[in-house]
């Protein structure tokens, strides 16, 4: 290698996961998977890719997303616009009518994954970031709003999490959201001089979007704007009403927050999200609400739906904050052996102790019996399983327990022979 080679790094806001870390997701990964089968939610898997139309017209033209965070590219073979996924809930929906999915009866479904956005890299800001995605697919009552904000609420109660807030808002419908929209225009065009480079764009493209502004100078102006909430029907009323009463049922806090537009343009009647004050700036852990009118606008028949997403390195960083995590455990054996006779039976007796299930490592590297105990003890398995000479002679291995509260007490060995070795091992585990 040269000295120019240019040393390789990851990509700015693309993180590597080491063991340590990635043990910890597992295990997120799996208290998520148990608690979305309490709920009958069944997993499915959409590509990375897709076709960049697919995100324009489905989350729309005029939001962050489609603006400026998307990854896309031209196929060089068919000169396809194609993007990596800024989010789920556009791939999922293309999925659910290209497959059919609804024909019969509704479908509560999830998906976890690497979504990417071209953001400022942070804390809790990457651009390669994970998600786990829920969907309730043509279903429309305020029960099932409900339903997905409740099992948020037992998530963060499993993971031990506290100082979760709920905010949640109405966005009401279309012909709703159209009349509020001509007076928030006139409200806004009073501010003209003030209003930023984003709101200045979106002033008529997309009004509402403009309060969803960061920008300190336009609180004030954002705060005067004519509320959405008041120009929404008895039915959206009913609706969020509903939604409300259930989440009172439960005993489950929450603030309605009028000025909660959330980042994408498809959603209608109820949204919400959950924030916390543990994370620095990136507040919000988890957001979704209901989107009545996406599965039709992508060529679907119409259909209603709900879904919420969690940004998974923010549920992470705050589930780290309250619990110690157990020490990786890599087996349960570590086979130890001395001589290349030795090693060969070690390696067979290895796959013996496999077809039992158990987790084995085969010692490789130093061949000195010291390092190898040292790295029998690092693994964190229960048995080292040591063939020396004597042992190989007498068709026997040492069993030495490497754990106190294993029966095999630490530092005393016993002999097995080799055809015995899994039972022994077996009974012991
Ligand atoms: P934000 O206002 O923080 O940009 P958003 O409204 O863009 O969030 P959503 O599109 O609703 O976020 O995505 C759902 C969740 O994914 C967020 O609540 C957050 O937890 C997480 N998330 C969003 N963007 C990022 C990012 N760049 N890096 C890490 N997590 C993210
Ligand atoms: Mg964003």
């Amino acid at each position: 290698m040269t000295s120019e080679f240019k040393k390789l790094t990851a990509i700015r806001g693309m993180n590597d996961a080491l063991p340590d870390d990635s043990a910890a997701w597992e295990t997120l990964e799996g208290v998520l998977r148990d608690w979305l089968a309490q709920y009958g939610y069944l997993n499915m898997r959409v590509p990375v890719l897709e076709h960049t139309r697919l995100f324009t017209r489905g989350i729309g033209e005029v939001t962050d997303i489609v603006e400026k965070e998307m990854y896309s590219f031209t196929d060089s073979l068919n000169g396809e616009s194609l993007t990596l996924r800024p989010e789920f809930t556009a791939g999922m929906v293309r999925a659910t009518i290209e497959h059919n999915l609804l024909y019969d009866r509704p479908r509560r479904v999830y998906t976890m994954g690497p979504v990417f956005r071209h953001e400022r890299p942070q804390r809790g800001r990457y651009r390669q970031f994970h998600q786990l995605d829920v969907e309730a697919l043509g279903l429309s009552g305020p029960d099932v709003d409900a339903e997905l904000i409740l099992m948020t609420a037992r998530l963060w109660q499993r993971l031990g999490l506290d100082g979760m807030a709920l905010e949640i808002n109405s966005l009401g419908q279309s012909d709703e959201r159209q009349a509020h929209r001509a007076a928030l225009i006139a409200h806004l065009e009073k501010y003209r001089d003030i209003l930023d480079e984003d709101g200045l764009r979106r002033l008529y493209s997309n009004p509402l979007r403009v309060l969803d502004t960061k920008n300190p100078a336009l609180q004030d102006m954002a705060d005067a704007a004519p509320r959405l909430f008041d120009f929404l029907g008895a039915e959206s009323r009913t609706h969020f009403e509903g939604v409300c009463a259930r989440l009172t049922d439960a005993g489950v806090a929450y603030r309605v927050n009028p000025r909660m537009v959330r980042g994408l343009d498809y959603y209608n009647l109820t949204v919400f999200e959950w924030v916390t004050d543990k994370l620095g700036a990136q507040a919000t852990v988890c957001g979704g609400g209901r989107y009545d009118d996406l599965i039709a606008l992508l060529g679907g028949k119409p259909a209603p739906a709900v879904g919420f997403a969690i940004g998974m390195e923010r549920l992470l960083d705050l589930w780290s904050q309250s619990r110690t995590p157990a020490p990786v455990v890599e087996c349960q054996v570590y086979m130890i052996h001395q001589g290349d006779l030795a090693q060969r039976r070690a390696a067979r007796l290895a796959e013996g102790l496999r077809d039992h299930g158990l987790n084995v490592i085969v010692h490789a590297g130093a061949p000195g019996f010291k390092s190898q105990f040292r790295r029998a003890d690092a693994s964190g398995a229960s048995f080292a399983v040591i063939l020396g000479e004597d042992e190989m002679a007498a068709g026997e291995a040492s069993v030495k327990g490497l754990r106190a509260q294993q029966s095999v007490a630490n530092d005393t060995q016993m002999r097995v022979p080799f055809e015995k070795l899994a039972k022994f091992i077996m009974d012991k585990v």
